[in-house]
């Protein structure tokens, strides 16, 4: 589903990703670890161009993503189709980016402001969301409750629903059990694997035990370059 090849990434003067090449096989969870520094958050924000935000950040190379059966050659995707590939290519950041407002607010307005669904279609997605992220029907009750009641494993299964309603193809988490207690993190692996029926995972995992349990790929990271994957 996706073809990454000779990727760097530099910021300012500091070159982050150095000729980075790889290829990412559809419906399997590829784990990417290594040091803090050498990468990963930025290789993954490669992956649907939100490193752009950055002034200060310049990329070459090829990244190729098969989108809806189309091929995406993402250096030449023009600023109007980035919430595009942001829906196809859906980010969970490592501590939860809540918007303000409710749970429910929190689900409808990307699916009404960025997808521009009715709100009926927007509220079937938020459900099924919730479903796919298991905070349903734990939530239920309480979708008019502000999202920061909730605790922090819910904080975080919450923005992982909001990025599922959105459908994306690819989802892309970095570190996403890190800030979990071990069951939350057991809970979030099990969701893991059951997506992966579904669509192409790419995360970030400091645990050695956890890219094992869960990666079909496994990529290390080091200094900027991919130094070993199977
Ligand atoms: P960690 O495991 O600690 O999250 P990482 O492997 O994900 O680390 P990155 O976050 O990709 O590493 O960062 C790689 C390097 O790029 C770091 O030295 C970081 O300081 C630098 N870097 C990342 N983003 C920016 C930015 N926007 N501007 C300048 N430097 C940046």
């Amino acid at each position: 589903i996706g073809e990454i090849d000779e990727l760097s990434v530099r910021f300012g003067s500091t070159e982050v990703l150095k000729r980075v090449s790889l290829t990412l096989q559809e419906r399997k969870v590829h784990v990417l670890s290594g040091p803090s520094g050498s990468g990963k958050t930025t290789f993954l924000r490669a992956l649907n161009r939100l490193n752009d935000s950055f002034g200060d950040c310049h990329t070459t190379g090829r990244i190729r993503l098969w989108l809806d059966d189309q091929p995406v050659q993402l250096e030449s995707l023009s600023q109007a189709r980035l919430p595009y590939l942001r829906q196809r290519v859906g980010m969970v950041f490592q501590h939860p980016q809540l918007l303000p407002g409710t749970i429910a607010d929190n689900l409808l307005l990307p699916l009404t402001v960025v997808a521009g669904l009715s709100r009926t279609r927007a509220r079937e997605r938020m459900e099924q969301g919730l479903v796919q992220a298991a905070l349903w029907p734990e939530v239920a009750g309480r979708l008019t409750a502000p999202a920061v009641s909730l605790s922090g494993g819910q904080q975080q299964r919450l923005c992982l629903a909001r990025t599922l309603a959105l459908k994306p193809q690819i989802l892309l988490l970095d570190e996403p059990t890190a800030s979990l207690d071990p069951e939350t993190a057991l809970q979030i692996e099990t969701l893991i694997t059951e997506l992966s029926r579904q669509l192409t995972i790419v995360m970030v995992s400091h645990s050695p035990e956890q890219a094992q349990r869960l990666g079909d790929h496994r990529l290390q990271f080091e200094r900027g370059r991919v130094v070993s994957g199977h």
